[in-house]
């Protein structure tokens, strides 16, 4: 399929004049025309007729920690199950179907939603499973299960407890993750590819190495790139220049941890988690992020760090002025992850430094709002503040939207809604903007606005059918029930609704 119009009932293009249009022609992966004039009636060039339909530029999510993504994807879930006897049994059947040695990975195991209501018993695993080492995440997925031969393997000392927890389990997860079988990790990689398609999405930036990944996810998935069936853009979570350079890459850093996370208590603030005395965490000391970040700057790479509460803020965006002041560049695009707790302050400087953004406006459709995480452990007035997307859009700053999958889910149509429906009524922005983090923002913060984001002449023919138009919504909840009806990346179709029948 090289050449073909499409005819919509409108065509959204995002661009910065916002045009609509009523037809389009895709001409070896580039949209090569648009218009609103009638379509020549006597072309040979086949048409395929969405009259019924909208049409967008695809989706472009801006934070995906691919790998673990992945490797999620080929765990079993055990959230269906009702009983440890039946769990048992499935892993059983897993297990017959892996060579010895391999790792049989589950996830979602809550001793809650099983009729024996207690943890699984590292015995039992030991019995059942003797020569396949066992992960087994908990729900909260800061916690696991392993037994015996996966804690020798793990080099871990031999457990009276039960269960692994925060640090143990991280280095627990992090190793496991340098073990599984490229083959079927390919599998999961692809496999999640294909439903970010599903949900609209032409790009993702892949957040790779660190301990959320294997540490060579990078050097794999540039390998195997040509089969993939949306575009990915790789970070490089590493401080290592001489990784980076080996690859040939641009971009350094990720989730890079300036600090921890608000759901672990380990994000830095300037006032302590409500009624306890602890501040969170900082991982880095500020000499050696401005020397780390000097370094990667002056080799020209795009810089991406992770920094959620408003110490931690504070802190990279210290090093960041610091640098860009004594090496001024034009477009460097150095970015911050998250950005979930910055006071005005921050929101000015990062917008003079020219600093781009990648916010997760899903993390407020789980954890915003009335007597939810986010107030429980910062409080009513804190709570607020969190994600302030108005304030950070209304400075001019760049900001592109991302899941953060794993975390969240990959589905920009949830961010767009959770940013149209933000807790705190005075941070809340319009559909367009929130459109643009997931389009034209995120194409911007990965230089990619030149090929992708909008639906302009010349850039790459990755777009979105709609059954219903976006902008004809009446309330912000009818976002999350509109269905997408195909997705296209570079021309051609990576996703096609059942129902969706056209003949070529
Ligand atoms: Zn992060
Ligand atoms: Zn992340």
């Amino acid at each position: 399929m090289k050449k073909y119009f499409i005819k919509a009932k409108k065509i959204y293009s995002l661009d910065t004049d916002n045009n609509t249009y009523s037809w389009l022609l895709v001409d070896d992966k580039k949209i090569r025309d648009l218009g609103n004039n009638p379509l020549p009636s006597e072309s040979d060039i086949p048409l395929l007729d969405f009259s019924e339909y909208t049409v967008l530029p695809g989706f472009i999510d801006s934070h995906v920690h691919l790998t673990s993504t992945a490797i999620n994807e080929i765990s079993l879930d055990l959230s269906i199950f009702t009983s440890i006897k039946e769990i048992i049994k499935t892993l059983e059947a897993l297990r017959d179907s892996l060579p010895e040695g391999e790792w049989i990975i589950a996830k979602e195991f809550d001793p809650e939603n099983v009729e024996e209501r207690r943890n699984i018993y590292i015995e039992e695993l030991d019995h059942y499973f003797p020569k396949h080492p066992v992960l087994i995440v908990r729900k909260d997925a800061h916690s696991s299960i392993v037994n015996s031969l996966g804690s020798k393997l793990l080099g871990l000392e031999a457990k009276k407890e039960e269960i692994l927890k925060e640090e143990e389990h991280k280095i627990a997860i992090g190793k496991v993750y340098q073990k599984i079988e490229p083959s079927l990790l390919v599998r999961g990689i692809i496999k999640t590819l294909k439903k970010a398609a599903e949900k609209g999405i032409t790009t993702i930036h892949a957040l790779e190495g660190g301990y959320t990944s294997p540490p060579n996810s990078p050097k794999i998935l540039l390998g195997i790139s040509q089969y993939f069936p949306i575009d990915v853009l790789i970070y490089y979570q590493t401080t290592s220049i001489s990784k980076v350079k080996e690859l040939n890459l641009k971009r350094i850093g990720g989730c890079l941890l300036v600090d921890g996370s608000i759901s672990t208590l380990t994000a830095a603030l300037s006032e302590p988690y409500v009624g306890t005395e602890n501040y969170g965490v900082l991982y880095w000391d500020l000499d050696s992020l401005i020397n780390f970040i000097k370094t990667a700057h002056k080799e020209d790479f795009q810089i991406a760090f992770h920094a959620v509460g408003d110490r931690g803020i504070e802190l990279i965006l210290r090093a960041y002025k610091k640098v860009l002041k004594e090496y001024p560049k034009e477009d460097h695009r150095h970015r911050i992850e998250h950005f979930e707790l910055p006071t005005q302050e921050h929101i000015r400087l990062a917008s003079e430094l020219k600093l781009n953004l990648s916010l997760q406006p899903s993390f407020l459709y789980f954890w915003g709002g009335e007597g939810k995480l986010y107030e429980e452990l910062l409080g009513k007035e804190r709570a607020k503040k969190i994600i302030p997307l108005r304030s950070i859009l209304k400075n001019k700053i760049i900001a592109g939207g991302g899941s953060d999958s794993s975390v969240t889910p990959i589905n920009p149509l949830l961010g767009i809604y959770s940013a149209l429906s933000h807790p705190n009524v005075e941070e809340r922005v319009s559909l367009l903007e929130a459109l643009r983090m997931f389009t034209y923002n995120s194409a911007y913060i990965g230089f990619l606005e030149k090929e992708k984001g909008s639906i302009e002449k010349n850039k790459d023919a990755d777009l979105i059918v709609l059954e219903k138009d976006i902008f004809s919504i009446r309330a912000p909840e009818e976002i999350l029930n509109i269905s997408i009806i195909a997705t296209i990346s570079k021309g051609n179709f990576v996703y096609k609704k059942l129902t969706l029948s056209f003949d070529f």
